[in-house]
């Protein structure tokens, strides 16, 4: 798999007597998830992977080389049920997800590190990070912190729809890659699907509102995309990578200085 991370914040690329010496307090451990899954006719199944590799390599550059903030292997395999059906989705089960990620975090807890950072970067596994987030906090005694795509970062020039229902290899997902890697990206086989429109509120929604309904792509989107690739490109997917990964490396920062504040 390409790579953007730096080899000097590559945590497997240490042996254990440099991971001893590290300062198991302060140091911040960073465990991608991802998936490997259909991203429609024009992007790889990997395509949340590279997009969470690109955009934390590129945040890990931003940060002083003093500070202890290392990524682990990524865990590529996400939970993707919803892309069942579509030939190459590689999913695993909420309870083989949960386990893994929690046995990480025994094996950290053990080497003595207090802090770690469970950065996603697909949807399917949302949920599931939210849990083990507090899960890990309340059963190792690590501080545990989560962060999802870009840190919160609002695309510049992204239409309402797209930015509400682009879910899955829209907009933002094609230009990064068109940026990153655009040898993967087959531009002349795009193809558009909405879930929903902004400009027709529905009661039920299909994420994020208080009545919600559960989807499967192949339910709705016969090509797997869900959003609008179109507009896609590189120069856009570039600004948004430098923007995102500029944010992103401010949050590692704060993660890296936080302290629980106490309720006067
Ligand atoms: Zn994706």
């Amino acid at each position: 798999m390409k790579t953007w991370i730096p080899d000097s914040r590559n945590f497997a690329y240490l042996n254990w007597k440099q991971v001893e010496a590290l300062p198991r307090d302060a140091t911040l451990l960073i465990l991608p998830t991802a998936a490997i899954e259909q991203h429609g006719h024009h992007l790889p199944l990997a395509t949340d992977t590279l997009i969470n590799n690109l955009l934390l390599g590129k945040a890990l550059e931003k940060l002083p080389a003093s500070l202890p903030v290392y990524a682990l292997p990524p865990i590529c395999y996400g939970k993707s049920n919803e892309h069942l059906g579509f030939p190459g989705t590689l999913s695993v089960s909420a309870q083989t997800f949960l386990a893994v990620v929690r046995d990480l975090g025994a094996s950290i807890a053990a080497a003595g590190f207090k802090k770690m950072v469970l950065y996603n970067t697909h949807g399917g596994n949302t949920s599931l990070v939210d849990v083990l987030a507090r899960d890990l906090r309340a059963e190792f005694g690590l501080r545990t912190f989560s962060l999802s795509g870009s840190g919160g970062l609002a695309f510049d020039g992204v239409s309402a729809q797209e930015r509400t229902y682009g879910f899955h290899a829209g907009e933002v997902e094609t230009a990064f890659l068109l940026y990153a890697a655009p040898e993967l990206v087959r531009a002349g086989e795009y193809t558009t699907n909405y879930i929903a429109r902004v400009d027709q509120p529905e009661l039920l929604k299909p994420e994020g509102s208080a009545a919600n309904f559960a989807w499967l792509t192949r339910d709705i989107a016969p090509s797997g995309v869900l959003g609008d690739p179109t507009a896609a490109t590189a120069e856009n997917g570039g600004r948004w990578v430098n923007e995102a990964s500029a944010r992103i490396a401010e949050i590692l920062v704060a993660m890296y200085n936080f302290e629980p504040r106490h309720g006067a």
